[in-house]
């Protein structure tokens, strides 16, 4: 009766337009699978359930930020998240490599400078042409895709709004909600809107965003304001607590610390009141000290939001087919097999509840759930143990436990921290500091001392954690590592040397081979 009621309704607003699904006039659904949200989770689990010669279909839409910043079919990672972000993490590098290459005997004629512009286009370019990639990719699997926001109509039915307001309505057997999340702005905060922009403005700006305050002190603030300091800009970080929440603080201290000993600037413990635009087009931003009240301001060119992201369910009309959220977080409500509340919608990727927020996982749980459902696997996605990387300046990876966690699940008596200081070979000729450059590894105490965390500051940080990770998966405990032959001379060998004990107390820097 709903699906006949929004069906008329749509028809009402938009006649001869609408698309009434098979359901209606034989009682099966025009899909087997409709998948709403063309992200990682969504895109992945569409084209695997293709595989399965399914009738599949994804509604993708983007709406544009309050800054008016669109883009194409990929979702965040490829538009405004991973993609961009560290493609202008290795433009700051470069700057960093053209340092070094003095040291090593090139010929730089000075100034050196950087273009934002150029390096915009060419960031830009490279992912409008990973949007036309997943178009056709979608193409070849005959995934049938369509530029619509999708809305519930009723369990079944979903119907599918396109830019200039046509509706059509789709059936399905099964839906999968994918829909992700966009940046948070703070609500109190007089010109946070009107003024400030968010990571989703930040990777399209045509021109420098100049002298930035990024407020914040988690990936998406670190990320960015350290690529924008490597890149030669005046970048402050704003934090009103600890950097990293969740990630092991003795790390977080060491990636926020290089930050500051090489050129962000970092305001603690304090927090924006208000943003103003100056006579000169300028933002004049006041904040406010947490311990003494007091009130400071500064000017800046842009003023960057990275508060976090809430998930897109707010336009779902989640209510008329049954899906629960968590009215805390506004995302969805799933069990380990990734049913919502409804047994044949499913949820993927950043707007569940109590997952990470990364593209690898949204992927994994997507392939699998096509799987599941389509194929003859029964298998569930594991979300423990998942690594990953923060790309700041000196690069953050990690798998595992934090010190902390592991010392809070399993006592401090029964974990075992082996640590070092490190020089990275590239480090020395450069004359770079390493001071930062540190290796932490938890152990059980037990037995064999199975690897319970594994945590890397340095270079490429996130090579080098992935081959660990699939090592921690598999159960490898420190004695099988203490027989890994390391490669030689790289920072990854340090992990399989690592024989100095937090405990003992002795000086855990690594000196020569
Ligand atoms: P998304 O990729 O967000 O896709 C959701 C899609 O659904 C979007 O296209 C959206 O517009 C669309 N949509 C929303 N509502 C509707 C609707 N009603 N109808 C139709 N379409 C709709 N992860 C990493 O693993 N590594 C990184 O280095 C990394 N860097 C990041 C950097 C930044 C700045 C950010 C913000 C995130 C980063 N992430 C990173 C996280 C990663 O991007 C996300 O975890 C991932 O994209 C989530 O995938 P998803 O499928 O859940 O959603
Ligand atoms: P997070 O939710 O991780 O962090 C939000 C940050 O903003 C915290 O530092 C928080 O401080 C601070 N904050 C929140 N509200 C306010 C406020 N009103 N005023 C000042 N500060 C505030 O969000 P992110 O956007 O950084 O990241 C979202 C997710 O995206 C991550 O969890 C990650 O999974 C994913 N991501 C992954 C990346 C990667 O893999 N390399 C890179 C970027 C993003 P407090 O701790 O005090 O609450």
């Amino acid at each position: 009766m709903a699906a006949l009621w929004g069906a008329w309704r749509c028809f009402r607003s938009q006649p001869g337009l609408c698309r009434i699904g098979r359901a209606l006039s034989s009682g099966k659904s025009e899909y087997d699978l409709l998948v709403i949200g063309g992200g990682s989770g969504g895109l992945a689990c569409a084209k695997e359930a293709s595989q399965f010669g399914k009738k599949v279909a994804v509604l993708d839409f983007v709406d544009p930020s309050p800054k008016g910043t669109k883009w194409g079919l990929g979702g965040t990672c490829v538009n405004v998240g991973c993609i961009p972000k560290k493609l202008m993490h290795q433009a700051a590098l470069l700057g960093g490599s053209l340092k070094d290459a003095q040291r090593y005997g090139w010929n730089i004629s000075h100034p050196v400078n950087h273009d934002w512009s150029t390096m915009a286009k060419a960031v830009q370019n490279y992912v409008k042409s990973l949007n036309w990639g997943h178009r056709v990719q979608l193409q070849d699997k005959k995934v049938k895709y369509f530029n619509l926001k999708g809305r519930f109509v009723d369990a079944h039915t979903i119907c599918g709004l396109a830019k200039g307001g046509k509706e059509i309505l789709f059936t399905a057997e099964n839906i999968v909600l994918a829909t992700g999340g966009r940046p948070k702005y703070p609500s109190n905060i007089a010109g946070a809107q009107e003024y400030g922009i968010t990571s989703d403005d930040l990777f399209w700006l045509k021109k420098s965003p100049g002298k930035t305050l990024v407020v914040g002190a988690s990936y998406v603030a670190l990320e960015c304001a350290g690529f924008l300091t490597g890149l030669g800009l005046n970048a402050t970080v704003m934090r009103r607590s600890i950097p990293l929440r969740g990630f092991d603080q003795q790390m977080a201290a060491f990636v926020t610390d290089y930050m500051e000993a090489y050129g962000t600037r970092f305001l603690k413990k304090c927090s924006p009141t208000k943003v103003k635009k100056t006579e000169h087009g300028r933002l004049r931003v006041t904040w406010k000290y947490a311990d003494s009240g007091k009130e400071k301001s500064d000017e800046f060119d842009t003023v960057m939001w990275a508060v976090g992201r809430a998930p897109d369910t707010q336009t779902l009309n989640l209510e008329v087919a049954g899906v629960k959220t968590n009215p805390a977080t506004g995302k969805i409500v799933v069990d380990a097999r990734e049913a919502t509340s409804s047994s044949h919608i499913y949820a993927i990727g950043d707007i569940t509840e109590g997952r990470p927020e990364l593209t690898p996982t949204a992927i994994a749980a997507g392939k699998l759930l096509a799987r599941r459902l389509f194929g003859q696997c029964t298998d569930l996605m594991d979300y423990d143990n998942v690594p990953t990387t923060v790309f700041t300046p000196l690069e953050y990876g990690c798998v595992g436990l934090s010190e902390e966690e592991a010392t809070g699940r399993f006592g401090p008596d029964h974990i075992e921290v082996y640590h070092a200081f490190y020089k990275p070979l590239e480090f020395t000729v450069a004359e770079r500091d390493a001071a930062k450059c540190y290796i932490k590894m938890v152990c059980s105490r037990e037995k064999e001392q199975r690897i319970l965390g594994l945590h890397f500051i340095g270079p490429n940080a996130g090579e080098v954690i992935q081959g660990f990770a699939l090592g921690i998966r598999c159960g490898a405990t420190y004695s099988q590592l203490m027989k890994t032959v390391g490669i030689h001379p790289t920072c990854a060998e340090e992990v399989v040397k690592l024989h100095i004990t937090k405990r003992s107390g002795a000086d855990p820097t690594v000196t020569g081979c």
